[in-house]
């Protein structure tokens, strides 16, 4: 029997491969309200072991490239600040290009030229209702895979680090790792790139869980202060904000 998974949003279950398609059409589903005329996107990557890693976003129509570089850099990527490339029917978009141009098609995001982490953005959906869209933010976080769980190759528990070749190791045995050059384990599919430790990351992580504490507390209202992080891009003057609603 293949597995199956639970979808997070309506709790349905899904073969291994439908249920990527089915998120998007599960989050345009949710939020047709709030987010008409944006896009939702998939960003899928395989990292270490082979894991299926993804996020899914709701995307304004208007957020250019280079936002969405940025946010991939901040949410997955960062280390040594590489050079990085979409491509689109195997020509490069310019990071200046908005989203809404190249929405009905295959993305294919490369970070790092050397040893680079590939990222696929499948056909977004649009999310079409009869309202005026209420938002103005660029890019939402709305979902992304639980951190998969690796066990310590001596005591088979749950592991903090690797050693960069398939070898997990835990706090209690990180002396045993055959490698001494040891990284924490993070929830990236860049993990196990010798240049990436995932600290920028970590960081990232602690903003984000502090502001949904922020957001139990307040009633939420994504599109005002809620806001964690302003991105500037680099080659336009455009801002784009990011936000979690999850
Ligand atoms: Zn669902
Ligand atoms: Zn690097
Ligand atoms: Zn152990």
């Amino acid at each position: 029997m293949p597995r199956r998974v639970n979808c997070q949003l309506c709790k349905k279950s899904f073969g291994c491969k439908q249920i990527y398609v089915h998120y998007a059409v599960c989050i345009a589903e949710k939020y047709t309200q709030e987010y008409s005329g944006h896009y939702v996107v998939s960003f899928l990557s395989r990292g270490m072991c082979n894991n299926q890693y993804y996020i899914y976003a709701i995307i304004n129509p208007k957020t250019t490239f280079a936002t969405i570089d940025n946010y991939l850099r901040n949410k997955w990527l960062n280390c040594c600040g590489h050079l990085s490339n979409f491509e689109c029917e195997k020509k490069q978009i310019s990071k200046r290009a908005t989203f809404k141009t190249y929405a009905d098609k295959d993305i294919i995001y490369e970070y790092d030229m050397g040893s680079t982490t590939t990222i696929y953005m499948q056909k977004s959906i649009l999310i079409k209702s009869d309202k005026e869209p209420l938002k103005t933010t660029y890019l939402h976080n709305v979902l992304q895979n639980d951190p998969f769980k690796f066990n310590c190759k001596i005591c088979d528990k749950p592991a903090s680090y690797h050693d960069g070749v398939y070898q997990f190791v835990c706090e209690t045995h990180k002396d045993k790792a055959d490698n001494y050059l040891l990284t924490q384990i993070v929830n990236s599919p860049r993990m196990g790139e010798r240049c990436f430790d995932g600290d920028y990351l970590r960081d990232i992580t602690f903003k984000q869980n502090y502001v949904a504490l922020q957001d139990r507390f307040s009633s939420l209202n994504v599109d005002s202060d809620d806001s964690w992080e302003t991105y500037e891009n680099s080659d336009s003057s455009e801002t784009g904000e990011i936000t979690d609603i999850l």
